[in-house]
C-alpha cells in the first residue's frame, strides 16, 4: 500500500518560496502527473519526495510512514530522470542489475529480475551493449528498466521523454502507459507537456509559481479549468480567452457578441471557447473579423481572427478554405463558453 499523502509541503530558499503549500493525497497506484511551466516547482515537489530535498515545512507521507527524515535509500522510491544517469562502463545487463546489488537482493535472484525487467521494455538484444552504443530512447529504456527491477513502492519520474525526438515520445509515452498498468505502482510523474499529462494522468496537477492551480482527472481540467492560466495550458491549441463586458446575459467584445448568460453579474469579464467547440458560421455568427491566418493541419483548417483583445482560433473542416483578410464568421453557442473573473482569472461561470 503505497498511498503518499503530503500536507502543506513548503520549499523556501531565503525569501523565495519554490513549492507554497502543497497539499496532496496520491492514491495507491494512481499515476500522478505534476504538469507546470519551466521554474513552477514540479521539480522540486518531486525532490522532495525522494528525499533529495528537505521541505521548509510540511509533511511527506509514504505508505503511513512519515519519511521527511528519512533517507532517500530507505523510501523505498525509484527515480527515472530526463538525463537517464546510466553507468557508461556497465553494460545494460549490469545497469539494470546495480540496485539489486545496492540493495543487497540475493544474488540467485539478479537474473530472473533483470530479464524480467528487461522483457517489459523490450531490450533483451541489447543486454551486453555499453549506453554510448545506445539510441537516446533504448537508454531511456534502460533507465526504466533499472526502476522497474527494484520493485519500489513509488516511481518518480522527472521528464524521462524530454531527450527523445517527437516519434519516440509518442511510442515511449505509450510503452510507459502500458508499464504502469502492469505494474500498479504509484507513480509521480514531471512534465511542462500538457499532451504528455493528458495522455498519461490518472490526475493532474497544473502548477504555476510553486502553487497548486488545480488539481482533476485530464477531462475535468479540460473540461472545467478552474483558472484562465489552465485555459491557458491545456488544449492544443489553448483555450481562446478574450477580454469583454457582461451586460444583462449578453457577453460583447471586439469582434464578438455572445447571448443567453444567467446568473453572471454586469461587468468586465473574460470569455473562452475552445476552437474544436467552435463551427464556421453558413450565415451570421456570433463570431465576426477577418481572417487574420489559416493553417492546413491534415485533418482540419484552423483559422485565426482577432476578438476580445486577443488571437481566437476556431478548428473548420479538413476541405475548408479562406484567405488572409477575407471575412469570416463563426457559431460560438453560450454553451461552449466558458466564463472568468476578468481581475483574478478564476473560473466564474
Ligand atoms: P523545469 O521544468 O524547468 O525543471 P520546475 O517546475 O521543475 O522547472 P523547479 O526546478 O522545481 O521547477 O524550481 C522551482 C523554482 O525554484 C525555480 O524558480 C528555481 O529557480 C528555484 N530553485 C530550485 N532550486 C533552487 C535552489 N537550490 N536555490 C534557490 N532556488 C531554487
Amino acid at each position: 500500500m503505497a498511498e503518499i499523502v503530503l500536507k502543506d509541503v513548503t520549499k523556501r530558499w531565503g525569501d523565495f518560496v519554490g513549492v507554497h503549500k502543497f497539499d496532496l493525497t496520491i492514491a495507491d497506484r494512481e499515476f500522478l502527473v505534476l504538469l507546470g511551466p519551466s521554474g513552477c516547482g514540479k521539480t522540486t515537489t518531486m525532490r522532495m519526495i525522494a528525499g533529495l530535498e528537505d521541505p521548509t515545512s510540511g509533511d511527506i507521507v509514504i505508505g503511513g510512514n512519515r519519511v521527511n527524515d528519512l533517507d532517500p535509500k530507505d523510501r523505498d522510491v525509484a527515480m527515472v530522470f530526463q538525463s537517464y544517469g546510466l553507468y557508461p562502463n556497465m553494460d545494460v545487463y549490469e545497469n539494470i542489475r546495480f540496485p539489486l546489488k545496492v540493495r543487497k537482493v540475493p544474488e540467485a535472484d539478479h537474473h530472473d529480475r533483470v530479464m524480467k525487467a528487461a522483457a517489459m521494455v523490450e531490450l533483451e538484444e541489447f543486454l551486453h551493449r555499453k549506453p554510448a552504443a545506445l539510441s537516446g530512447g533504448q537508454r531511456q529504456r534502460v533507465a526504466l528498466a533499472r526502476a522497474i527491477v527494484r520493485k519500489p513502492q513509488v516511481f518518480l519520474m522527472d521528464e524521462p521523454l524530454s531527450n527523445l525526438d517527437a516519434k519516440l515520445r509518442v511510442s515511449t509515452r505509450a510503452q510507459i502507459k502500458n508499464l504502469s498498468h502492469e505494474l500498479q505502482v504509484t507513480t509521480i510523474y514531471v512534465t511542462h507537456d500538457q499532451i504528455e499529462a493528458m495522455t498519461l494522468a490518472d490526475r493532474v496537477v497544473v502548477m504555476k509559481q510553486g502553487k497548486v492551480q488545480q488539481v482533476g482527472t485530464p477531462t475535468e481540467i479540460y473540461d472545467r479549468p478552474a483558472n484562465t492560466f489552465v485555459a491557458g495550458f491545456i488544449g492544443n491549441p489553448a483555450m481562446n480567452l478574450m477580454e469583454g463586458e457582461m451586460r444583462d446575459g449578453t457577453f460583447t467584445g471586439d469582434n464578438i457578441t455572445v447571448s443567453g448568460f444567467s446568473g453572471v453579474a454586469n461587468g468586465p469579464v473574460i470569455c473562452g471557447f475552445r476552437a474544436e467547440d467552435a463551427s464556421v458560421a453558413q450565415g451570421e455568427g456570433q463570431l465576426s473579423a477577418p481572417v487574420y491566418s489559416m493553417e492546413l493541419l491534415g485533418d482540419s483548417t484552423m483559422v485565426t481572427v482577432k476578438a476580445g483583445g486577443a488571437l481566437a482560433a476556431v478548428k473548420a473542416g479538413k476541405e475548408f478554405r479562406t484567405q488572409i483578410g477575407a471575412p469570416f464568421a463563426a457559431d460560438i453557442p453560450v454553451g461552449i463558453c466558458h466564463l472568468f473573473d476578468a481581475q483574478t482569472g478564476e473560473r466564474v461561470g
